[in-house]
Formats: C-alpha cells, structure tokens, sequence
C-alpha cells in the first residue's frame, strides 16, 4: 500500500493544508507544485486522504 497525490485532481495553485495533517511530517511541498509523500516516513494514517479537500491523495 502506498499513498499518492493524483496530478489531475491537484489544482496545484496553494499551499497543501494537508502538509500541517500529516503527523510524521512526510508530505512535502515545493512552493505549489504536486506535493509529494515520502513514502518511508508515512506511517498510512490516511488522515491526509481524509482532509484533502479535492480528494486528491488516494491509497494505490
Ligand atoms: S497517511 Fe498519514 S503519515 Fe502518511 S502522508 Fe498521509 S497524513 Fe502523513
């Protein structure tokens, strides 16, 4: 299992919210480009699914 951020569903135009959800700080963000999700640090908590208001981080 492993998380993803879907580019066509990321308007990647602000600052990820879901950046401050995660606990294990493992979503990063380069200015408002398609954050990405270290996927050692993830711990699939799935908050970050829950909170992304687009729908946009999906489980793979
Ligand atoms: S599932 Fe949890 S630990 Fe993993 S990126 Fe999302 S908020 Fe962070």
């Amino acid at each position: 299992m492993q998380l993803t951020v879907n580019e066509s569903r990321c308007p990647q135009n602000h600052r990820c919210p879901a950046v401050k959800v995660c606990p294990v700080n493992a979503i990063k963000q380069e200015g408002y480009a398609l954050p990405t999700i270290d996927q050692e640090a993830c711990i699939k908590c799935e908050k970050c699914i829950k909170f992304c208001p687009m729908k946009a981080i999906q489980v793979k």
